[in-house]
């Protein structure tokens, strides 16, 4: 794994903010609540919706604003997809009465990662926004049912790697995308044999390779949480 950090509470005008790093990958994850949902959602339930997008200055070659051009690119809309299944296994809707989360993933640096990136800081953001909807009274019941954490993992050269940066993700012959909760269950595993095929024995193995990076993971979330906690108690 490459070193990681949460920031939480890194800008304040969303119900719930916190800046991710894995390795040199940096995403800036937030939560806004509003009232209302979309129509196709029950009569008792509210959504979960979430959007992904990369700065122009974020990869190595500028990446155009599409949005602005009305376009959007397959890979974005996958990955925004991704990142609201992932973050809607981990809310009740139920308990969120008649109002949409919006979770915004915007990718500052991108070096491999980003999705895993970007639904382990949203995750911990979906924290403090309900956190933070509890305590003004907007939410009666805690709707969230725990963390979320992903990680990427992949055969390169041979070897088993977790976490891939952008230059080992291009030389990957097997890469998969892992997103797990703290219950140890799988939420959605994407796996592509890239550049070759991979045996049932490896797929194991990745699978337990990635289940320890999670666990890492899980543990830099709760370690963010409880210092930001104890600073935001101190504030008062
Ligand atoms: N990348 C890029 N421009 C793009 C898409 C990807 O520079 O339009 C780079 C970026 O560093 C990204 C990496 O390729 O992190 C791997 O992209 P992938 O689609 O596998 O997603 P990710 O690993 O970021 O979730």
């Amino acid at each position: 794994m490459r070193d990681i950090e949460f920031i939480c509470g890194f800008t304040q005008n969303p119900e719930g903010s916190v800046l991710v790093r894995f390795g040199k990958t940096i995403v800036l994850c937030t939560v806004k609540a509003e009232e209302g949902v979309p129509n196709f959602v029950e009569d008792d339930a509210g959504w979960l919706t979430a959007e992904y997008s990369m700065l122009p200055g974020s990869t190595y070659v500028r990446k155009k604003r599409r949005t602005a051009a009305g376009e959007l690119d397959g890979r974005t809309v996958e990955i925004s997809r991704l990142i609201g299944r992932s973050l809607r296994s981990c809310v009740d809707l139920r308990k969120l009465g008649r109002m949409t989360l919006y979770i915004d993933c915007d990718v500052l640096q991108a070096d491999g990662g980003t999705r895993t990136a970007a639904i382990s800081g949203a995750s911990l953001a979906l924290r403090l926004a309900v956190d933070k909807l509890l305590n003004n009274g907007f939410l009666v019941d805690d709707p969230y049912t725990g963390l979320v954490g992903a990680v990427s993992v992949g055969r390169v050269d041979g070897r088993m790697v977790c976490d891939l940066s952008y230059e080992q993700d291009v030389r990957a012959e097997i890469d998969f995308n892992v997103i797990m909760n703290q219950q140890g269950e799988f939420i959605e595993i994407q796996g592509t044999g890239e550049k070759g095929t991979f045996s049932e024995d490896e797929l194991m193995r990745m699978i337990d390779a990635a289940r320890k990076g999670i666990e890492q993971i899980f543990q830099k979330q709760e370690d963010s949480l409880e210092a930001y906690r104890r600073s935001y108690t101190q504030s008062w």
